[in-house]
């Protein structure tokens, strides 16, 4: 047995391993992660390494192989967890060790250490609330949501200002000039107490809050270490209960890590940690450098971090002693990597904190089928929270408009009678209104009139998407033109846009309502830095009447004005290839409504479908999650599909069309004669949904079984094989489970 082994183990020097032979003594001690003594170059000092992986065959002359010396033994050093945790989604999902290892550890940056900078509020308390009033009056609106922050908290650090908050440093100076704020370096501060920064104290937690949070500390303190999942609707309290844990496990002297998808990472959430745990919280995303996270990392690994927020990668901070890690909108798909690992952040969270004796936290109104699933089964301790937590929110009411009742009745407009007088009443009131597209496949692209052809990509199997600035653009490989003056088929000049994207719904609303202020938010309006969050505060702060948006504009900001939501097209997302797409529909509808009435005025949610009786439908409408669980779990019990069938899909992609459909033959022959494979049920070599992509070509193989190391055994007997064939090299083989 043969050893890989990585002397300075950081993501640069990846790539520099050694072979040694595993003397019999040591073999059954070394796994991936252990530490080992080696011989090194000429020198007579034995060195230490980490072995990453553990090979049967030697690569290089074996005689010239050297051997192990030793296993160092005693304390798990940090590097050694994060190579063991790159070992288990090597083998859980199906990607290389390097792949894996590159995931796990953080890009390592020769960038200066910038000094952390605070912004403080130098004004009194009244001359503040003066300060605040001022700003609106003057419609400053970056100005004022900063110095509202500092009704709220005497310091914020300056990278959420110019981060979450959206300040530019132009505008920070004449407040600075004027005496109103300073900017400070931030000394060195490692005080292990909780020092909350804030004016306003904590909200105490009502009965089902408190309820909760006793449970958890009370099984925390017995050493009972599991998975819980928070199934709490929409407003029900779940930050305030995870904030409750989080104190707690940090009053133990341990980290905590909270994962919030990207979209719901608002500063406004942001703001609500920081105000509890003041400096000991930081914040990553997918906007910051590497060498940003770099930073933060350092500042986890050295303790001057405490509780790390941020998107599925947070998961990978070096906290040395873990205690917790909270994963709010658990049934989130942005949870899942598309990259290889094709990593489930649940599911690596758990070995996480199984490796690190942490507990784990999920949290949702709408929980996967996987979590509840396992809740149900005694796996997770289950816990509710039913009702909203503030006295005076209610749950919205919820109606179903069929629109092809109003299509009989001649109304060909996107809006129904019921919504839209629904929607002229808000606007007579002042209140503001939600229109949420579901926007799945539902892109603008534009085709011929004459003969029908619509334009596609020369590269992938997909239709050129149209942009603003009348460029036809692919969204799998970048292809980008302008839209062309005649067909490209048959040369006629009658080509046109067509799709309702919501930049079209947005001209109609203006068309419909001319006085009424529209904001609009997609891909396109928020592209830039910041354009999300400016779009959202603007809206908070009465900056418009309606909110036209894709599923973005869903999560993260509680909107107290907002008594209507309109869902335009409910059933869009239903007709996807995923067989998750009714579980989909279910959580954006039951997330849409959740966005009405959030503040003292009731909220009504108004959704508009072309299949008003399908059950993700109605069960959305209803807000019952529990009829909708068990109708989904028969349908997947049905049709095999997880959680109750595991399914490992094998994507198979070549430049030439008949390698690809005899590597895609081979390999499902390979299956059924495997004797893992003797039950497993084989669907497929089909086209993958976008057949060509980039020019290449790719089929798909499903695989579903009950036994998921079955799957793994399979997967890796395949990927044995694909290495003896003629083809290898010029197919690209991806495991994915789902
Ligand atoms: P969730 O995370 O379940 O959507 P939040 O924790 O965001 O819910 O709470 C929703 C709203 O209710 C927030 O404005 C929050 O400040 C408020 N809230 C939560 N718990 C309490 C409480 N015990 N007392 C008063 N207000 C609360
Ligand atoms: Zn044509
Ligand atoms: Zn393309």
């Amino acid at each position: 047995m043969y050893a890989n082994v990585i002397i300075d183990i950081s993501h640069e020097k990846l790539d520099r391993t050694f072979q040694y032979r595993i003397p019999e003594r040591l073999l059954a001690e070394i796994t991936a992660g252990v530490q080992v003594l080696i011989p090194f170059g000429n020198s007579k000092v034995p060195r230490k390494g980490y072995v990453i992986e553990v090979r049967e065959k030697a690569e290089f002359d074996p005689e010239k192989t050297k051997e192990i010396i030793d296993v160092v033994r005693g304390s798990v050093s940090l590097a050694s967890q994060q190579i063991r945790l790159a070992w288990w989604m090597k083998e859980r999902y199906g990607s290389t060790m390097n792949q894996a290892l590159k995931t796990v550890l953080p890009v390592k940056q020769q960038v200066r250490q910038k000094e952390k900078k605070v912004l403080k509020c130098l004004l009194s308390r009244e001359e503040l609330e003066l300060a605040v009033a001022e700003a609106a009056r003057k419609h400053y609106k970056a100005r004022e949501r900063l110095l509202r922050a500092f009704t709220e908290m005497e310091e914020i650090p300056y990278e959420m200002v110019t981060g979450q908050m959206n300040l530019t440093a132009a505008s920070m100076k004449p407040l600075v000039e004027k005496g109103i704020i300073s900017v400070e370096a931030e000394t060195m501060y490692r005080n292990p107490e909780i020092s909350g920064s804030g004016y306003k104290t904590a909200v105490s937690l009502n009965p089902a809050q408190t309820a909760v949070a006793e449970d958890f500390k009370n099984r925390y303190d017995q050493g009972i270490r599991e998975t819980s999942l928070l199934y709490g609707v929409t407003g029900s309290g779940k930050t305030e209960v995870y904030m409750e844990m989080i104190r707690h496990v940090l009053a133990k002297g341990r980290q905590v890590i909270v994962l919030i998808p990207e979209i719901a990472l608002t500063y406004q959430t942001v703001l609500r940690f920081y105000r509890q745990f003041g400096r000991q919280v930081s914040v990553i995303n997918s906007r910051m450098s590497a060498g940003e996270r770099y930073d933060q990392f350092e500042r986890a690994e050295k303790g001057d971090v405490t509780v790390m927020i941020g998107p599925r990668s947070a998961l990978f901070t070096p906290f040395p002693k873990l205690g917790l890690i909270v994963i709010d909108e658990e049934h989130e798909s942005a949870y899942k990597s598309e990259l290889s690992p094709r990593y489930h952040a649940r599911e690596t969270a758990e070995e996480l904190a199984r490796m690190n004796g942490a507990s784990v936290v999920l949290g949702s109104a709408t929980p996967s089928l996987e979590a509840y699933t396992r809740a149900k089964t005694g796996q997770y301790r289950l816990y509710r929270l039913a009702e909203r937590a503030k006295k005076d929110s209610h749950m919205a009411k919820v109606s179903v408009v069929d629109l092809r009742e109003e299509l009989k009745r001649g109304n060909k407009s996107i809006f129904s009678v019921q919504l839209r007088e629904a929607m002229e009443e808000r606007l007579k009131n002042h209140e503001q209104i939600m229109l949420f597209l579901n926007r799945r496949g539902y892109s603008t692209f534009v085709s011929c009139r004459s003969c029908g052809e619509a334009i596609r990509c020369p590269h992938c199997d997909v239709t050129l998407t149209l942009h603003r600035n009348q460029h036809l653009k692919c969204h799998y490989c970048g292809y980008e033109i302008p839209v062309p003056p005649r067909c490209p088929s048959c040369g006629s000049p009658y080509i046109a846009g067509f799709g309702t994207g919501t930049q079209k719904i947005e001209t109609m609303v203006k068309q419909v309502f001319p006085e009424a202020r529209v904001l609009r938010m997609d891909r396109d309006t928020t592209s830039q830095k910041g354009g999300h969050e400016e779009i959202l505060s603007a809206f908070a702060e009465g900056g418009a009447d309606i909110l036209v948006g894709t599923q973005m504009i869903v999560k993260g900001h509680d909107f107290p004005n907002v008594t209507l939501v309109g869902i335009l097209a409910a059933d869009l997302s239903l007709y996807s290839s995923d067989f998750r797409c009714g579980e989909r529909t279910f959580q954006l509808l039951t997330q849409a409504a959740g966005r009405a009435g959030r503040g003292e005025k009731p909220g009504e949610v108004i959704i508009q479908t072309y299949s008003p009786e399908q059950y993700s439908i109605t069960c959305a409408a209803d807000q019952d999650y529990d009829s909708f669980y068990t109708q989904e779990m028969a349908y997947r019990q049905i049709l095999h599909y997880p959680p109750v069938f595991q399914l490992l899909t094998v994507m198979i992609a070549a430049k030439e069309e008949p390698v690809l459909d005899q590597a895609a033959k081979e390999m499902r022959q390979w299956v059924k004669e495997m004797e893992e494979g003797a039950d497993v049920e084989l669907i497929g070599p089909t086209e993958a949904t976008v057949y060509k992509v980039h020019d290449i070509y790719r089929k798909i193989l499903y695989l579903k079984k009950k036994n998921y190391d079955i799957l793994i055994r399979i997967k890796d007997r395949l990927e044995e094989k694909v290495q003896e064939q003629s083809w290898n090299g010029k197919v690209m083989i991806q495991f994915d489970f789902a």
